[in-house]
């Protein structure tokens, strides 16, 4: 497995990913499973503040194991403060995870639940990004995406639960401060089939669709799940 190649494959995904990147089973890993019994509501929590400026998105791309969804980051203008945070965010790049079926492809879970986002009506903010996903159908494609702000994405309650985790594939840094919405929001199957469409393959070569690009939970061990509400 070159490092470039890891994915999501018996041969290259999640279970691999540490012959690689050892840090894969390290003490501090991502996603989780959330035991809501277990989290601890925390007074001092503040509201998150999110500012974020839709002129500021740039360009999507496919990265062959999802699509990135690119911001310019050179100033102030898209920041995401408060919550658990003690300094200023930029916004650099927005993806999303889905799974193969309809009941599953979040990274985190709740209470052992698995969600691919609350599989119901269809989500009208999201389909602007959807659309988009018919110029990047194929591997390192790239288009033009501007004039979107995700945190129209977001559910209406920003009630959260956070702890310090890692990125959920290589190089999997334990460098996390994870914001996770207490509620989920909306898409339909139609979309959600949307996400499965894109390809991991480059154009010319035969095409394997992304069917699934989620990390199962890793063990929370000495960490505590904190929540805002
Ligand atoms: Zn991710």
């Amino acid at each position: 497995m070159a490092s470039s190649n890891w994915g999501y494959d018996d041969k290259n995904g999640p279970e691999q990913w540490g012959k690689l990147y050892p840090i894969a089973n390290g003490n501090k890993q991502s996603p989780i499973d959330i035991k809501t019994s277990e989290t601890k509501h925390d007074t001092s929590l503040k509201p998150i503040s999110i500012s974020y400026d839709p002129a500021t998105a740039k360009e999507i791309i496919n990265v062959g194991h999802s699509f990135h969804v690119n911001y310019e980051d050179n100033d102030n203008r898209s920041v995401l403060r408060g919550g658990p945070l003690s300094e200023t965010y930029r916004l650099c790049q927005f993806h999303f995870h889905w799974g193969s079926t309809n009941d599953y492809g979040s990274e985190h879970t709740v209470d052992g639940v698995k969600y691919s986002g609350e599989v119901d009506r269809a989500n009208p903010r999201l389909q602007k990004v959807l659309d988009a996903l018919n110029a990047v159908k194929t591997k390192n494609k790239r288009a033009p995406f501007t004039n979107f702000d995700p945190s129209t994405l977001l559910p209406s309650s920003l009630d959260y639960w956070t702890y310090s985790g890692s990125l959920t594939h290589p190089p999997l840094y334990e460098s996390v401060t994870w914001i996770i919405c207490k509620d989920s929001i909306s898409i339909s199957p139609e979309q959600l089939a949307q996400f499965r469409s894109l390809l991991s393959t480059v154009e010319g070569d035969k095409a394997v669709p992304i069917h699934h690009n989620n990390r199962p939970p890793q063990p929370l061990n000495s960490r505590v799940v904190r929540a805002s509400f």
